[in-house]
């Protein structure tokens, strides 16, 4: 055990891409940042398939040698199948453990602190009263300093999926519905490393869907992903059937065989549910849903929103209040707010489509340029896409317009009834 207070100006919690993108951006201000990972290394476990797409990513700076391109993307339904096809890629597969640790590095390059292996147990709060003061710290085990305080001005919880010191906040909801996922990945050197897949209807993943993302190096993640409590299907059970289609496409003939597996959680919660900073504390990446739940793709989301979060808490000049940090919500509505809230409205629309709806999905993805389908599947619903849509498939919109009003509709009701006595 290390004597002496230990403090920092942030603390954040959780080293994936959300926390280390927002430590990145507050260290590179002059804020002494340190972030607490339990796990013993940065992008270990993997816990993703690393699904993205390159423009994007681009932007965030994300270095290509992070990640593995495609040219192809098939969605084969019940009986459907529809392939689009780019001559320069849109998508591509990320090296999660590589993206993950360039993020990590760009943070200790800017003066960050990150500690391993260690585990935060809970907030402190400067009246030292539970789930009301300001947070002022956390409770945390580490194997240097065992259980001891850290005191900070300002907490990040970038937790991933459970959100839990948002949670005891009463900052975000519980995690009512989310996507369990479970993956493995293949050395299968017979499959198209220049195509993915995505398979929709009952007999892959009810409610959900399966993937195969070729990453490169004779290597595919073969997965499958179910929302619960939607969906009781066991994903185990899923991800053996699929196995066997996923053979039939690699050639019967050539080895299949797993040599990692991935599994993990994403939370499916509405995208304004969260209240995006508190006092003392600010939350970031799956743990304040912000990722899209269209697809379950939530890296380049992370960078996102912890970038503007680490900005933010720069700008907010020591005042870590609720108004002080109002800008990183304002910030992130703005540059992802609609399209998060569109992916949102058609996955519930979706959650229970049978086999019929899929192939009707299917078609109509068909009817779609490989240009407006590659920003169907990246949540891209800019005007730009829109205008273009209503030139093909103006039926794809209304459709659309209908999800996302049923749903601000259900969100009226659901605020009548909280106001009623
Ligand atoms: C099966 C699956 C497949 C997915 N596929 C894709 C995909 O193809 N493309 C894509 O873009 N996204 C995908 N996602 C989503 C993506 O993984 C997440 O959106 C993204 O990881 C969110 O980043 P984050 O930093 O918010 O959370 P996380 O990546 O979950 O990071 C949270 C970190 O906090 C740490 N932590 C948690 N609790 C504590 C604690 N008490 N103390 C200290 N540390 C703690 C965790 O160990 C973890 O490292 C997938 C998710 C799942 C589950």
């Amino acid at each position: 055990m290390r004597d002496g207070p230990d403090v920092a100006d942030v603390v954040v919690v959780g080293g994936g891409p959300a926390g280390l993108a927002a430590a990145a951006e507050a260290a590179r201000g002059g804020l002494k940042v340190v972030v607490c990972e339990r796990n013993h290394a940065i992008g270990e476990p993997v816990r993703t398939s690393g699904g993205s797409f390159i423009r994007p990513l681009r932007r965030l700076g994300v270095p290509s040698s992070c990640w593995h391109p495609v040219h192809r993307i098939r969605v084969i339904g019940p009986t459907t199948d529809v392939v689009k096809t780019y001559r320069t890629a849109v998508g591509c597969v990320l090296d999660v453990r590589a993206t993950y640790q360039w993020l990590a590095a760009q943070a200790v390059d800017a003066g960050a602190e990150i500690r391993l292996k260690a585990h935060v147990e809970g907030p402190l709060r400067a009246d030292g009263a539970t789930g009301t003061g300001r947070v002022s710290g956390v409770r945390v085990r580490d194997p240097f300093r065992g259980v001891h305080e850290l005191h900070s001005r300002v907490v990040v919880d970038a937790s991933g999926h459970t959100g839990f010191l948002a949670r005891e906040a009463g900052m975000r909801p519980r995690n009512e519905r989310s996507a369990v996922g479970l993956e493995l990945e293949l050395r299968a050197p017979g499959y198209d490393a220049d195509e993915a897949v995505f398979w929709l209807g009952d007999d892959i993943a009810p409610g959900g869907y399966g993937w195969a993302f070729p990453c490169g190096a004779g290597r595919v993640r073969l997965g499958v992903g179910v929302v619960r409590p939607d969906s009781d299907a066991e994903p185990r059970v899923l991800l053996d059937r699929l196995l066997d289609a996923f053979r039939s496409l690699a050639g019967p003939a050539s080895p299949a065989g797993a040599i990692e597996m991935h599994s993990g959680l994403m939370p499916v919660i509405p995208p304004r549910a969260t209240q995006l900073v508190g006092d003392g504390l600010v939350v970031v990446g799956d743990a304040g849903g912000q990722g899209s739940t269209l697809l379950g793709e939530g890296i380049r989301y992370a960078i996102t929103a912890g970038r503007i979060a680490g900005t933010s808490l720069v700008e907010a000049g020591g005042d870590y209040s609720r108004r002080g940090l109002a800008s990183y919500p304002r910030r992130w509505r703005r540059s992802t707010g609609r399209d998060m809230a569109i992916s949102y409205a058609v996955n519930t629309r979706i959650c229970d489509y049978g086999d019929a709806q899929w192939d009707r999905a299917i078609r109509r993805l068909d009817r779609l340029t490989p240009k407006q389908a590659a920003r169907v599947f990246a949540s891209d619903f800019s005007p730009g896409w829109a205008v273009s849509v209503l030139m093909t498939d103006p039926s794809l919109l209304l459709s659309l317009a209908r999800a996302v009003s049923r749903r601000a509709a259900g969100r009226g009701a659901a605020s009548q009834r909280a106001q009623s006595p």
